[in-house]
């Protein structure tokens, strides 16, 4: 599996994501409203990661969509682990 270093975002002109097989690695997908984003997991995994930026009990705030900077890290707990900040558009990894 090949890790990303980089990913950028794509905001819709509609309220809804791309379908999962219209999507690709290394972008990071947010309807018009920005309350969510959809993206692969930068592990190279194949898993598709949602991060909710607007319901009460998401830790995670958006705090730039070009480049793009979401704050605070991102861990999966499936079994990949994959544990990254995501700061400037670049991928760091924890
Ligand atoms: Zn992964």
């Amino acid at each position: 599996m090949e890790r990303l270093n980089s990913l950028r975002a794509v905001v819709s002109e509609t309220e809804h994501l791309p379908a999962r097989e219209s999507m690709e690695v290394g972008v990071a997908y947010l309807p018009r409203d920005r309350s969510v984003m959809a993206f692969f997991c930068p592990c190279g995994c194949g898993r598709e990661v949602f991060i909710p930026f607007e319901d009460h009990c998401t830790v995670w705030k958006l705090e730039s969509v070009e480049p793009l900077t979401v704050s605070p890290s991102i861990q999966m707990t499936s079994e990949c682990r994959a544990h990254y900040f995501i700061r400037g558009g670049r991928i760091i990894w924890c």
